[in-house]
């Protein structure tokens, strides 16, 4: 029987815990709290790496955003539940507050 080498996709797939809609990542995490695999040149960002495999390149200055809320401190990395949202540009306040500083002397 011929024995083929293990994909990055299965060794990626073999870590990760289908919950419901989510891919729950059960690997290793990085310090900064990133879901890695580690390989023989270092380790893989999981999020971007899966996402590629399904999208193509991350767009250059642009970051993988997940579009719904973290349970708890389970990191999903579902690529469908990822968007790529610029890097730069005006910082959205999670509060929903505008994006200005609000000073005593700048009341008119
Ligand atoms: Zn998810």
């Amino acid at each position: 029987m011929e024995r083929r080498p293990i994909t990055q996709a299965e060794r990626l797939g073999a870590r990760i815990e289908v919950r419901g809609n989510c891919w729950i990542w059960s690997g290793t995490y990085a310090a900064n709290g990133y879901p890695v695999l580690t390989t023989s040149s270092g380790n893989l960002s999981v999020i971007p790496a899966l996402w590629e495999q399904k999208n193509g390149p991350v767009p250059k200055g642009e970051v993988l955003i997940c579009t719904h809320t973290r349970a708890g401190s389970d990191v999903c990395v579902n690529p469908a539940h990822y968007r790529p949202r610029p890097l730069k540009g005006p910082r959205r306040d999670p509060f929903g507050r505008k994006d200005r500083h609000t000073h005593e002397g700048d009341r008119q």
